[in-house]
C-alpha cells in the first residue's frame, strides 16, 4: 500500500514532467542555436517517459486501483536520464529535474544493501554494496544510484567477476547526493539502476593511457582488475592518476601492487598537484596536475597515434585541458566526465 506522501510525490512528479514538457517546447520554439535545440529536443523525449511512468504507477497505487502494484520503482526498471551520444562521454544533466520527484522503491531482485563503507579522508568514500543477482556489467560502466530521493550515476570500481559492487565516492560541498550519501552507513540500501555507457577496454589497441582524477579512476581499476582476473596478455596500461593531496589517491596501493606484480602489463604513476603543502609531506611521487604530464608522458613512453588508446575520466578542467592535448596528434580519446 503506497503512502500518502509517495502517491503525492507521484502526483507532484507526474505534473512536474507535463509542465516541464511544455516549457521546453517553448524554449526550442524560441530557440536560434541547432545544437541547444537538438539538447532541448533530447531532454524532452524523456519527460513523456516520465510522466507516463508516474500515472502509470499511480493507476496501481491510488486507493481503489485494482492492478498490482509494481515490483520496483518506476524508474528502475527502465532508468532514464543517461545521455550517450557516443557512448565515450556520459552526461547527467537531465536527470536532475526529476530526482527528487519520483517516489523510491525497492532495488529489483536482492541487492543494494550497503556491505560496507570506508571513509578515505572526510569527503571521500569507498562503499561495498550487495550485487543483484540480475546484475550484468562490463568492466568500466557506471550505474544510476538512488539514496534519499536524489539520484546520481557512479561508476563502478568493481569487476565482474567480483561478488559485491564498489564505488568510491567524492562528496562535494553543497552536492544534493553528496549530502545524502555522508549520511549513508551500513545495512543501508540503494536503488540501483541497470549498469550503462562507461569507459570499456578496447583491445583493438595494445597501449592504454589512463588519465584519472580522484575518482576517476574507478573505471580503470575495473578494467584493470577484470584484465588481471582473466589472465590477458598483450596490452599495456599505462595509469596516470592526479589529485591534489596524497590522500586522495584511491587505490594507489592496489594499483601499484599490480604494477609490481605484472611490470609487463602495467605501469602506475601518481602525481599530486599542490606538493609544498603540509597535507603533502613525505610526497616522493611526481607533482603537477596530470594534464601537464600527458604529453610528456606520451613522448618518453614511445606511444603513438597508431598504438594508443587515450581515456581520461574525472573533473571537466583535466577532460577539457587531456582533450586540447591529444587532439594536437589525433589521438584517439574516450572520456568520462564527473562534472
Ligand atoms: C558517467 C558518470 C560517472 C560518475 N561516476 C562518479 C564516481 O564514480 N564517483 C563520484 O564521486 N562521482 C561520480 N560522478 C559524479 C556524480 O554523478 C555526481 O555528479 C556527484 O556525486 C555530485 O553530485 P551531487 O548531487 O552531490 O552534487 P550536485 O547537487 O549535482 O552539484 C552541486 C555542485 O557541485 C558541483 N559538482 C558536481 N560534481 C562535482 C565534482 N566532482 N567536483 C566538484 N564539484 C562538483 C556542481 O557543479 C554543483 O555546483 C559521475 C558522473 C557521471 C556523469
Amino acid at each position: 500500500m503506497a503512502s500518502d506522501s509517495d502517491l503525492s510525490g507521484a502526483r507532484q512528479g507526474a505534473q512536474h514532467s507535463l509542465a516541464e514538457q511544455d516549457a521546453l517546447s517553448q524554449r526550442q520554439a524560441g530557440c536560434s542555436s541547432d545544437s541547444l535545440r537538438a539538447t532541448l529536443a533530447g531532454i524532452g523525449q524523456l519527460k513523456p517517459r516520465q510522466a507516463r511512468r508516474m500515472l502509470e504507477w499511480l493507476a496501481r497505487h491510488e486507493p481503489g486501483a485494482s492492478a498490482p502494484p509494481p515490483t520496483s520503482s518506476p524508474f528502475t526498471s527502465d532508468p532514464v536520464g543517461t545521455v550517450e551520444s557516443t557512448g565515450e562521454t556520459t552526461d547527467d544533466s537531465s536527470e536532475e529535474s526529476t530526482a527528487n520527484t519520483e517516489p523510491a522503491g525497492p532495488t529489483s531482485g536482492e541487492g543494494g544493501e550497503i556491505l560496507e563503507r570506508r571513509d578515505i579522508t572526510p569527503e571521500l568514500l569507498v562503499l561495498k554494496v550487495a550485487r543483484p543477482e540480475d546484475f550484468d556489467y562490463v568492466a568500466g560502466q557506471s550505474v544510476k544510484v538512488e539514496f534519499g530521493g536524489v539520484r546520481r550515476t557512479y561508476s563502478l570500481v568493481s569487476a565482474p567477476h567480483e561478488p559485491f559492487l564498489e564505488f568510491f565516492i567524492e562528496l562535494v560541498p553543497g552536492g544534493r547526493m553528496s549530502q545524502q550519501l555522508s549520511q549513508v552507513k551500513e545495512g543501508d540500501r540503494l536503488v540501483l539502476g541497470k549498469a550503462r555507457g562507461g569507459l570499456r577496454f578496447d583491445e583493438r589497441y595494445p597501449n592504454h593511457l589512463m588519465v584519472a582524477t580522484v575518482t576517476g579512476i574507478n573505471p580503470f581499476v575495473s578494467i584493470l582488475r577484470d584484465y588481471v582476473h582473466k589472465g590477458s596478455q598483450g596490452h599495456h596500461f599505462h595509469v596516470m592518476h592526479g589529485a591534489s593531496y596524497q590522500s586522495e589517491h584511491g587505490y594507489r596501493e592496489e594499483l601499484a601492487a599490480m604494477a609490481s606484480a605484472h611490470p609487463d602489463l602495467i605501469t602506475y604513476t601518481a602525481t599530486v598537484s599542490r606538493p609544498d603543502e603540509a597535507a603533502n609531506e613525505g610526497w616522493t611521487g611526481q607533482t603537477g596536475r596530470v594534464n601537464t604530464l600527458v604529453a610528456e608522458y606520451l613522448s618518453s613512453a614511445g606511444l603513438t597515434v597508431d598504438n594508443t588508446l587515450v581515456y581520461a575520466c574525472g573533473h571537466s578542467g583535466m577532460i577539457d585541458a587531456v582533450t586540447g592535448e591529444v587532439e594536437k596528434s589525433d589521438f584517439r580519446l574516450k572520456t568520462e566526465n564527473y562534472g
